[in-house]
C-alpha cells in the first residue's frame, strides 16, 4: 500500500519554481467547479484583466495557456512561423537555443545572433543581422536569461525590430513581476511568461499575449497552424471576450485559482513596489556574497535582481554544497547550466521567495557550509554587509 505524499517544506531559491505563498496554496485547494460555470468564467475575465495590467498591454488577446512556459514559447512560434519564414534569433544562454529549435521545427530559417553566456544581446549585431537579411518576419529574444542571470535591453531590441519592420517574440518567463516589462510601450508582438518564477505560483501555466499585428500575421498565414492545441484562432474562442465560451479544452481549474490569487497579491503590492522589492533584496544578497569573497558572473548594469549567478569558490564541489544546503537547511539553490555547469550557482530571489528572511538564511547557510568544506572565504562578514545594505 502506498501512503499519501507529504513533501518536505523547502525554501526555493533556485531558478524556479519559487516559494508559493500559503495564500496561493489555499486558493488552489478550493472546490473545483465546471470550467464553463458562470462563476469560473467571471474569474477568467478577472485573470485576463490582471494579466493585461501585468504585461502592460491593452491587447484583448491575452490569456494563460494551460501548460508550462515552454508551451507559451511554442504557442508564439507555432502561430507566427510558417515554412520559409526568416526569424532572427538571439542566443546568449539556454533559452535562446530553444527558440531556434522552435523556428527550425516549424520550417522557418533561424538567423542566429550569438553572444557569450553571461553577456546581454548585442544590439549592433542584431542591427547588422536585420540590415543584411530582407523579409525577416520576426526578431526573437529572451528578456531575462535564467541560465545566466542577464537582462537584455528589450526596449531597444524592439525599437530595432520596428525600424526594420519585423515582429517581435519575447520571452519574459523570468522577468515578468520581477523587473519592468512593457508590452505596448516597447512594441512587443508576441510575449510569453510562466507562473513559477516571479509570480510565485505552482508551475504549469503560461501567460501569453499577442498584439494586433501578430494576430494579423496569424490570420494571413498560407498554411494552417500545425498545432491544434496551441492554435490561437481556436483558443480565442474559449478565452475571447463577450462571456460566450466555446469548449476547447478543460481548463486547469484549480491552477487558475492559484494564478488569480497570485495576481491579486501582486496588484495589492503594486507592480512598481514588487520590482523595487526584488532590487532591494538583491542588493543585500549581493553585499553579503561579495563580503564573503564570492563574485558575480554578470556585470552590474545588466544583472537580474531575481537571478544571481555567482562563481563557485576554487576547489569546491558545487553539487556537494547544494546537497548539504538541501539536507541541512531545506534550502534549494540552482546549479549552472550548459557551459556554466560546475562553475556557478544560480540563486533565485523570485516573487514570494524574495524576502529579507531568505536573504539572511541563504547567506548564513552558504557561509557555514562553505567553511565546513574548507573553502577560502571571508568568514563572519556576510550578515553584517547585508544588514548594512538594508540600512541604506
Ligand atoms: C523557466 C523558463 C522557461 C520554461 O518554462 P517552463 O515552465 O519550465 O516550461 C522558458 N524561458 C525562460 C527564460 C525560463 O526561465
Amino acid at each position: 500500500m502506498k501512503s499519501s505524499f507529504n513533501p518536505p517544506v523547502r525554501t526555493l531559491m533556485g531558478p524556479g519554481p519559487s516559494d508559493v505563498s500559503p495564500r496561493v496554496l489555499a486558493a488552489m485547494a478550493r472546490p473545483t467547479i465546471g470550467h464553463l460555470d458562470p462563476e469560473f468564467i467571471r474569474m477568467m475575465d478577472e485573470i485576463k484583466e490582471m494579466l493585461q495590467a501585468l504585461f502592460k498591454t491593452q491587447s484583448p488577446l491575452t490569456m494563460p495557456v494551460s501548460a508550462p512556459g515552454s508551451a507559451g514559447m511554442e504557442a508564439c512560434f507555432v502561430n507566427l512561423v510558417e515554412p520559409g519564414d526568416k526569424v532572427v534569433v538571439c542566443q546568449n544562454g539556454v533559452f535562446g537555443g530553444r527558440m531556434k529549435e522552435n523556428v527550425v521545427r516549424f520550417g522557418g530559417e533561424a538567423i542566429m545572433v550569438e553572444d557569450e553566456w553571461g553577456k546581454p544581446v548585442d544590439l549592433d549585431k542584431v542591427e547588422k543581422a536585420l540590415a543584411e537579411n530582407d523579409n525577416v518576419k520576426a526578431l526573437a529574444f529572451v528578456h531575462a536569461e535564467t541560465s545566466t542571470g542577464v537582462r537584455s535591453d528589450a526596449e531597444s531590441l524592439c525599437a530595432l525590430a520596428q525600424k526594420y519592420g519585423c515582429l517581435t517574440i519575447v520571452d519574459t518567463v523570468t522577468s515578468l513581476g520581477g523587473i519592468e516589462v512593457d508590452m505596448d510601450g516597447w512594441g512587443i508582438d508576441a510575449i510569453y511568461s510562466g507562473t513559477q518564477k516571479c509570480l510565485s505560483c505552482p508551475p504549469g501555466i503560461s501567460p501569453v499575449a499577442f498584439s494586433e499585428k501578430a494576430i494579423e500575421a496569424v490570420q494571413a498565414r498560407k498554411t494552417p497552424v500545425p498545432s491544434w492545441f496551441l492554435d490561437k484562432n481556436l483558443v480565442m474562442g474559449y478565452w475571447g471576450g463577450g462571456g460566450k465560451r466555446a469548449y476547447h479544452h478543460t481548463a486547469p481549474v484549480n491552477s487558475l485559482y492559484a494564478l488569480h490569487e497570485s495576481l491579486v497579491m501582486l496588484h495589492e503590492e503594486g507592480l512598481e513596489n514588487a520590482w523595487a522589492r526584488h532590487q532591494k533584496h538583491h542588493n543585500a544578497l549581493r553585499a553579503g556574497l561579495e563580503a564573503m569573497g564570492i563574485n558575480f558572473l554578470v556585470d552590474e548594469e545588466c544583472r537580474l535582481p531575481q537571478l544571481n549567478s555567482v562563481f563557485v569558490p576554487e576547489g569546491i564541489d558545487e553539487a556537494e554544497v547544494r546537497s548539504r544546503l538541501l539536507r541541512d537547511y531545506n534550502l534549494e539553490i540552482g546549479a549552472g547550466l550548459g557551459a556554466l555547469a560546475g562553475k556557478v550557482w544560480r540563486i533565485g530571489l523570485m516573487g514570494s521567495a524574495c524576502t529579507r528572511r531568505n536573504v539572511m538564511l541563504c547567506l548564513a547557510a552558504l557561509e557555514n557550509t562553505l567553511i565546513s568544506m574548507g573553502a577560502q572565504i571571508n568568514a563572519g562578514a556576510a550578515a553584517q554587509a547585508a544588514e548594512a545594505a538594508y540600512a541604506e
